[in-house]
This record gives C-alpha cells, sequence and structure tokens, in this order.
C-alpha cells in the first residue's frame, strides 16, 4: 500500500532531488507519517509545481506498467534521482523487447487505467528496494487497487534476473559484474 503525496514534496526543479545527498531526505519524514496515518509503507511522490506527475516513491524510482507500456518518469525535470536499479530497469526491459517510456505520466492517468483495468503493474527499483512490488494506491482517501494485488509478471522477471546477477545465480550478459579475485 502506497500513499499518494499531494500535500508535501520531495524535490523541486532548480533543488537537489537528482543528487543523493542527506539533507533531501529530512523533509521526507514528514510526509511519510501520513503514509504510516492511511497504513502505507511509503509514499509515492508527485511534482512539486504541479501536485500532477508521478515522480518517485520513498526513495526509490517508479515504474507503472499501463497498456503494456512501462513508464518511469524523465530525468530532465532535476527532481528524478537517477537510480542505477532505474537504468538496470529499463535497459533490461529495453532487451526483453518490452515497450518502455520516460515521460510525465499525470496520477490521474493512473487512477483512470486503475478504474478500467488498463493498471498493470506498479513496482518501485533501488539497490535497497531491488524491484517492490506496489498492490494498492491510496489517493486523497480512496483505495485504488493495481490489478489483482498480486506480484505482477514484469515485477517478477526484473527481480529475478537482476537479484539472480547480483548473487552470481543468474548468468549477467550485461557485463555488469566484474570478477575481483578467485575465492580459491
Ligand atoms: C537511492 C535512491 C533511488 C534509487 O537509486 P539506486 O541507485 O537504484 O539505488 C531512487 N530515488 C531516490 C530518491 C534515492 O535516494
Amino acid at each position: 500500500r502506497i500513499f499518494v503525496q499531494d500535500t508535501y514534496i520531495r524535490a523541486a526543479r532548480g533543488g537537489t532531488g537528482y543528487a543523493k545527498v542527506g539533507g533531501n531526505y529530512g523533509g521526507g519524514m514528514r510526509a511519510s507519517l501520513d503514509a504510516m496515518q492511511y497504513h502505507c509503507k511509503d509514499v509515492l511522490w508527485l511534482d512539486a509545481a504541479e501536485n500532477k506527475y508521478v515522480e518517485e516513491i520513498g526513495t526509490s524510482n517508479a515504474f507503472f506498467r499501463i497498456n503494456d507500456e512501462v513508464i518511469t518518469a524523465p530525468l530532465d525535470s532535476g527532481t528524478i534521482l537517477p537510480g542505477i536499479t532505474r537504468n538496470s530497469v529499463i535497459m533490461l526491459l529495453k532487451k526483453w523487447g518490452v515497450k518502455v517510456s520516460e515521460r510525465k505520466l499525470a496520477i490521474d492517468d493512473i487512477i483512470a487505467a486503475s478504474k478500467d483495468g488498463s493498471l498493470q503493474e506498479i513496482f518501485a527499483s533501488g539497490t535497497a528496494a531491488v524491484i517492490s512490488p506496489i498492490g494498492c494506491l491510496n489517493y486523497k482517501g480512496t483505495d485504488y487497487k493495481v490489478a489483482d494485488e498480486q506480484v505482477g509478471p514484469v515485477a517478477q522477471k526484473l527481480y529475478d534476473t537482476l537479484y539472480g546477477i547480483q548473487t552470481g545465480k543468474v548468468e549477467d550478459d550485461m557485463g555488469w559484474t566484474y570478477k575481483l579475485f578467485d575465492l580459491d
């Protein structure tokens, strides 16, 4: 369960939201209190200028799968942290032939997609989160389900692949891992 935060903001144009700096996280704590109040694990941030477009989930990048297109916020506003996991997700999806777009996406479009059944998956990505599937959004006091609230196939495949490559259990055909030394 994720609380759509439409009062407080994480990052604004001209600020430091694109960087992993401690000062960004202080303000986020107050916003997380709201999430807890609504029994949500974290917040979905909206853009500071219009409170309209989705940006990130807590301290992770956010992905939305609607009508077989996977959408994530573009980096040009300077308000999105360019996560290494975000980049890995985009590269894997492209390799698999999944349509992936870095473009602005309005919260209203996500709510409409939840209602008409075209919202297939939402997941967060980050080093700590790896891939975290989202089952439900709470927006303005109403719950909106993400498909059947189960882990979606794209999120599951991304998790299995990323975690598998990190732990050496899945062959790395992306050139992401380096051998530091032999254990024997
Ligand atoms: C750390 C972080 C992420 C994820 O970045 P990774 O490099 O994938 O770990 C995304 N958003 C914010 C705000 C972060 O602090």
